[in-house]
């Protein structure tokens, strides 16, 4: 039995993570906390809000899954790298903002960092046992969200409503207003910069609508190998949680002769300028990132307050990267004061415009 602590268990993820554990008996939930949901009974040990590592520290987990929505989720992330207990991240929030200090942990602890981002997963499953000199890029799939085939001026009026409507994947609001903006794959791409050590020239993005093809890793020969499936998040969280085996999950067989299709178009980078916006921080490196996914996160809920305009969301991190110095966190307390000062600088320029 594997001793999994759930962070997040209310959630869209949590959720889903509670029934893979629930149908497989090789997997034991010790542990689950949420950020403000009630909670009791659903785990030997719950918290509702508070510093996730305090029900870690009770809990002796053996696998962490983390699936806290956004920077809230950066001291469980280092918590379980520190102590070289596995960690199956679903909080792509917190390996963006801590990057340099999650990868040192990990080394310092040495335990494994396995993505549940189906991205992420899918590159993961493309790598294994593949020798690092022989990839020459990663491809990460975008399904381009509800406002694909828009120009810019089209998207100025959309709603709250509209974002949160997304075409392919059933999400927590925040990372669908993310997928409708393109930040989730902004985020993404920097998530797999830290998980995989490639540099941002050769982590590519592609739109495929239906979501059928996670991810695709090329190699120095030509070949590229990609991972395909059903758009479900059961099947990451599965792999993540009871790696290395690959436990059955009850989930249809692909079946592409019915009709499935597999189209690619490319990111309009002009109606969506977020993706360039996060790789020009994760290129610029340093707290960079912390920014970017900081005013992000300050825009995204402003946006879902009605405080902004959607073209609002792309202006407000572009202007408080603009204003950050992006000189790297020592420790997290300095990253947490870098999160910190991104969010004023976004809440300010949001107050003034
Ligand atoms: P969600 O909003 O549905 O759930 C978030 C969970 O985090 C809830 O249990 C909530 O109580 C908890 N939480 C919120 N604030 C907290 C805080 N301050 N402290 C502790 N707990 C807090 O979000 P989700 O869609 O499940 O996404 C969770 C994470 O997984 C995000 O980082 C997201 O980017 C990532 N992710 C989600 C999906 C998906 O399909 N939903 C796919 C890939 C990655
Ligand atoms: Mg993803």
């Amino acid at each position: 039995m594997k001793r999994v602590a759930v962070l997040g268990a209310t959630g869209s993820i949590g959720r889903q993570a509670l029934e893979v554990i629930e149908a497989n008996p090789g997997l034991e939930l010790v542990a689950a906390s949420s950020g403000s949901q009630p909670i009791d009974g659903l785990a030997p040990l719950t918290q509702v809000g508070g510093d996730p590592t305090e029900l870690l520290e009770r809990a002796e987990p053996e696998v962490v899954l983390n699936a806290i929505v956004g920077f809230a989720g950066v001291t469980a992330t280092l918590w379980a790298l520190e102590r070289g207990v596995e960690l199956a991240l679903a909080n792509k929030e917190s390996l963006v903002a801590a990057g340099e200090l999650a990868l040192a942990a990990r080394e310092r602890g040495g335990g494994l960092l396995l993505p549940v981002d189906s991205e992420h997963s899918a590159v993961f499953q493309c790598l294994e046992g593949r020798e690092p000199e022989t990839v020459h890029s990663l491809v990460l799939t975008a399904s381009g969200g509800p406002f694909r085939g828009r120009n810019r001026s089209e998207l100025e009026d959309v709603t709250p409503d509209n974002a949160l409507a997304h075409p392919t994947w059933q999400m927590g609001p925040k990372i669908t207003v993310d997928s409708a903006t393109l930040a989730n794959k902004g985020l993404e791409v920097i998530e797999a910069h830290f998980l995989f050590g490639l540099p941002y020239d050769r982590i590519d993005v592609v739109v495929q609508p239906t979501s059928l093809v996670h991810a695709l890793v090329r190699f120095r020969d030509g070949a590229a190998l990609a991972h395909l499936g059903y758009p479900d998040m059961r099947v990451p969280i599965s792999y993540a949680l009871t790696y290395p085996d690959r436990a059955a999950v009850d989930v249809e067989p692909l079946d592409l002769a019915s009709g499935l299709r597999l189209e690619f178009e490319p990111v309009d980078r002009d109606a969506f300028p977020m993706l360039g916006l996060a790789r020009r921080a994760g290129q610029l490196g340093g707290t960079y990132p912390c920014a970017f996914n900081a005013a992000n996160e300050v825009a995204v809920a402003a946006f879902l307050e009605g405080r902004l305009p959607f073209p609002g969301i792309p202006e407000v991190v572009e202007e408080t990267l603009g204003q950050v110095d992006g000189v790297p966190a020592g420790d997290l307390d300095e990253l947490v004061e870098a999160d910190a000062k991104a969010r004023r600088i976004a809440e300010r320029g949001m107050a003034l415009a």
